[in-house]
């Protein structure tokens, strides 16, 4: 009797080893589904909607209940969805914020509900309730896009003097200023020695900001910048943080006449290797962008979901860089790929991140 007693107990211990009694997003208690709320600023660039997608399918094989809502740029709706998702009983919020200023106190809600909360993408600033920021290196955005320029102009040979123009991104958003002072460290020392040269003067970052990464407002500063400073005289570069603001700048161009006769399209940079961009590069037009693998920062994200709903730490590989104006956030930061029509195949396809159909 003694012997098969033991036996069972030995079977029993084995089972659990071999298969956990509950997924990661079961309480043990009655295997309780959690419930994880994801708030997504906008579903009018691809990515977001990439991002959010990767993200509900990963914590939904892991067993996780997911509340995915996009905001459409309105901070008031995101605030809303925030609410609403901490009413509902959400047991963890994703949150990639429209402005990072905005969420300080929904997010003193959540932490009156003791509920753990994960910037994504973009850092959450002035809380103290954010527990991870799971993001790509955002400052070697910005150099990616700024060398782009200096390799392909020939600045380090010499070449020169070229006109470039300089965009930035949304003021609210925190990477906005890492991506312009990542791309302004490799253009300044041009721009000092003259062999770049801003005719329009714009290089401050409020000067040059884009409220909410809007391509129309790109569009239209490009618009006033080539009517006041181009008269007989061509643009060769333009600094573009964001793939819907250099489609904007791309328009403007053409409508002035760039692409054609012999007045060749400058470089113009970018960043999330959106298809429209895609396709742009493809046609000879936007020159590079920056690409980010969501499906990655998706799943970085998700196991910080994990480690805080189980009371473990999560692992970051940043515990420095991103002071928040309250702590500094423990991140992940992961690596931003730099793409044009030399490497697009391997970076975008050969990972299966598009099909060649899609690109086509
Ligand atoms: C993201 C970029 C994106 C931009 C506009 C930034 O916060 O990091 O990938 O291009 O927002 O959506």
């Amino acid at each position: 009797m003694k012997r098969i007693l033991s036996l069972s107990a030995i079977a029993l211990a084995a089972a659990l080893v071999a298969a956990p009694l509950f997924a990661a997003g079961q309480q043990a208690s009655g295997a309780k589904q959690l419930i994880v709320g994801i708030a997504m600023p906008t579903q009018s660039s691809q990515r977001w909607i990439q991002d959010g997608g990767n993200m509900k399918k990963i914590l939904e094989e892991r067993g996780y209940k997911v509340d995915l809502q996009y905001a459409e740029d309105n901070i008031d709706a995101q605030v809303a969805q925030l609410e609403n998702m901490i009413t509902k009983g959400a047991n963890c919020l994703v949150i990639a914020s429209i402005d990072g200023e905005s969420l300080t106190n929904v997010l003193e809600k959540a932490a009156a509900s003791k509920i753990p909360v994960i910037a994504y993408d973009r850092l959450i600033r002035n809380s103290a309730s954010v527990s991870y920021y799971a993001t790509f290196d955002n400052y070697k955005v910005g150099v990616q896009q700024g060398s782009y320029i200096v390799d392909k102009l020939g600045l380090k040979d010499g070449k020169g003097p070229f006109n470039v123009e300089i965009f930035a991104g949304s003021p609210d958003d925190n990477n906005a200023y890492f991506f312009f002072n990542g791309a302004m460290d490799q253009l300044n020392p041009y721009i000092k020695s003259g062999k770049l040269v801003v005719k329009s003067g714009q290089t401050d970052f409020a000067k040059v900001a884009t409220l909410r990464w809007d391509g129309a407002t790109a569009q239209q500063r490009m618009d006033n910048v080539l009517t006041a400073f181009y008269t007989g005289a061509n643009v060769d570069a333009v600094l573009s943080p964001y793939d819907g603001i250099s489609i904007g700048i791309l328009s403007s161009l053409k409508s002035v006449g760039y692409g054609k006769g012999g007045k060749k399209l400058p470089i113009v940079t970018g960043q999330d290797a959106e298809l429209p961009s895609m396709k742009s590069i493809l046609a000879g037009e936007q020159t590079h962008t920056v690409f980010k693998d969501t499906r990655t920062l998706a799943k970085r994200a998700a196991n910080m979901v994990d480690a805080v709903l189980q009371g473990k730490d999560a692992e970051v590989n940043d515990t420095k860089t991103y002071d928040n104006g309250k702590k500094v956030v423990p991140s992940f930061l992961e690596i931003p790929v730099s793409v044009d029509i030399t490497n697009y195949k391997e970076a975008l396809i050969d990972t299966g991140y598009y099909t060649a159909d899609q690109l086509k």
